[in-house]
This record gives C-alpha cells, sequence and structure tokens, in this order.
C-alpha cells in the first residue's frame, strides 16, 4: 500500500523489542505504541514523558541523551532516524532501561519493528518544518548547515578521518520512504579500536562489540563480516544526523550539509536553527502542487541565498 505522502502517521499496534545498551550494557526493553494526531514522538519511562525535542537533549558526547528531571533515556539516535525514515510523526516510545538498546548499531531492527508495529495513517495534515535561510554552524573545519532547498529533504555529507579506510568519503540523499530503508538505515556505528579500548578503561561502552559496531585499527576493519556497504561510514553519519535533526520536533523541508560534523555540532546547529524565528516556517501542504506552489513563493529568497552562499 502506497501512503499519502503529506497525510501523518503512527503505529496500527504495539510492537517490542530487547536488547542491551551500548554505554551501560544493561539489558534494555523498548516498546513502540501508537499516538495521537499532532502528538509528535514521545518517550516515556518510569512514569515521566519526554518528548523528543532540542529543549530535552541533556548530552551529546558520543551519543544522544534526553532527560526530564531525574530521569534520562540515552542512545535514541538511531531509533529516531528509523522512525523519521519511516515518516512516523506520532509515536511514544516506551522505555524499561537506561537507553536504548543498540542491536547490531544501525537502524535496521529499528525499522524491521517499525514495518512490526504496522503504519497507520491520520486524518490530520503532516506539519513540515520548512527552511527560509541558511543556518550555519562550525568549528575549524567542521561544517554543519541547513538551507532551503526545492523538493522536500536532501542531505550531502563529507567525512575526512585521515584514515586510510575513511578518508573523505562524500554522500549525497534524497530522503523519501524508499531511500533511507535501501542506501542508509543498514549502515552501522563505526569506532577506533584505540577509542574503544579507552573507553572500555573509563567504564564506557561497556555493551560495545563486533556485534554493535564497526571496529578499525590503523589499517584493518576488524569485523569478520567486512562492511555492509564500501562507504557504510559516511552512511552512517548520515543516519546520526537524521536522528538529531528529529529533535526540531517535525520532518523538514530543505537541504542539510554537513562537513565532518557529529552529534554535538548537529545539536548546536539544530539550537541555532530554534533560536532564529525567521529560520524557519511550520507548513502544512495537503498535495505535491501546494508544496510547490510555497517553494514557488520562496524562489527569489532561494536565488538571492544561493549568491551569497
Ligand atoms: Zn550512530
Amino acid at each position: 500500500m502506497d501512503l499519502h505522502p503529506f497525510r501523518q502517521r503512527t503505529f496500527k499496534q504495539r510492537a517490542s523489542l530487547g536488547g542491551i545498551g551500548l554505554h551501560s550494557g544493561s539489558p534494555v526493553r523498548m516498546t513502540l505504541a501508537p499516538a495521537p494526531a499532532d502528538s509528535g514522538i514521545v518517550f516515556a519511562r518510569s512514569g515521566v514523558e519526554i518528548p523528543a525535542l532540542a529543549e530535552f537533549v541533556v548530552d551529546t558526547n558520543m551519543n544522544t541523551s534526553l532527560g526530564r528531571g531525574p530521569v534520562r533515556i540515552g542512545t535514541v539516535e538511531h531509533l529516531l532516524a528509523a522512525l523519521v525514515g519511516c515518516g512516523i510523526d506520532n509515536a511514544r516510545v516506551e522505555v524499561e532501561g537506561p537507553e536504548i538498546p543498540i542491536m547490531d548499531g544501525s537502524s535496521d531492527p529499528f525499522v524491521a519493528l517499525v514495518r512490526e508495529a504496522g503504519i497507520h495513517e491520520l486524518r490530520a495534515v503532516r506539519r513540515f518544518l520548512m527552511l527560509r535561510k541558511h543556518v550555519t554552524v562550525g568549528e575549524g573545519d567542521k561544517l554543519a548547515r541547513l538551507s532551503p532547498a526545492r523538493g522536500k529533504f536532501s542531505v550531502s555529507y563529507t567525512v575526512d578521518f585521515q584514515h586510510p579506510l575513511i578518508s573523505d568519503q562524500n554522500y549525497k540523499l534524497e530522503m523519501n520512504d524508499r531511500s533511507f530503508q535501501k542506501e542508509i538505515c543498514r549502515a552501522r556505528t563505526f569506532g577506533f579500536k584505540r577509542d574503544v579500548e579507552r573507553l572500555h578503561r573509563a567504564g564506557l561502552a561497556r555493551g560495545g562489540s563486533l556485534e554493535n559496531a564497526v571496529v578499525v585499527d590503523d589499517f584493518n576493519i576488524l569485523n569478520p563480516e567486512g562492511l555492509r556497504f564500501p562507504d557504510e561510514f559516511v552512511r552512517h553519519k548520515i543516519l546520526d544526523a537524521i536522528g538529531d535533526l528529529a529533535l526540531l520536533g517535525m520532518p523538514l523541508i530543505g537541504h542539510f550539509t554537513a562537513v565532518k560534523s557529529g552529534h554535538s555540532l548537529n545539536h548546536q546547529l539544530v539550537r541555532k536553527v530554534l533560536a532564529e524565528r525567521d529560520a524557519c516556517e511550520v507548513v502544512q501542504p495537503r498535495a505535491a502542487d501546494e508544496l510547490n506552489e510555497m517553494q514557488e513563493r520562496l524562489l527569489p529568497l532561494l536565488a538571492l541565498e544561493e549568491q551569497v552562499a
């Protein structure tokens, strides 16, 4: 069944999975549950509800954690990417444990869980955040930028780790219901062997193993099964960014450019977009031609912005 691109989505029914937390190493269980129109994505743990919004981010070091009062939920980014990638607008995510399970280090198991829960189309029209101007953040040679663009949401991402296996990968994604699942969702978390050893000594990444991350030493991939894509690293960085940008609270209409960005810079960008009132507007097109009309109105502005950029 083809889904309507401009109607809000939630789940048909509940679906659960269990696994271990990457950082805590403890067993965790989570359940996807249907949620009403305009409620967004909301996490629930120990009777506390935490909306998946930037204002609830409490940590962006190695992963993205949300918190409210004494309750925290870690490693939300791969699940959020899966929900965005499947076009889920409204979801209740019940979590029993300190973080979302790492599973195989990708979003694939969460996409499978969305399929198990089934997608239910609501009558309500989707809300999108449409970029009205360039918003850029940078740190040294790192950059993250959201820009107005034609069409829906697209990404161009460049990484360069000065490593023979991961130097200079770049990737472009045109986001739609299929592209995320085909090109991005299977790309796994990765790490360098020396960092993994350092993290273990510091009591971090306790659940980390070759089962849930690609690990590289100075010249080799240590996982016996190898890579899922030759450019799996940059694809995973796109997956992470889609999860981080989900904290804007609705799907985007615009283009995301990143050079060597990561969770921390992505979050700086999200906060800057939210702080600059004229950076974007909430739109509710009911059909593709209505979206085109909205973007036509933006065209003079787009041309101007492109000259500046
Ligand atoms: Zn990741």
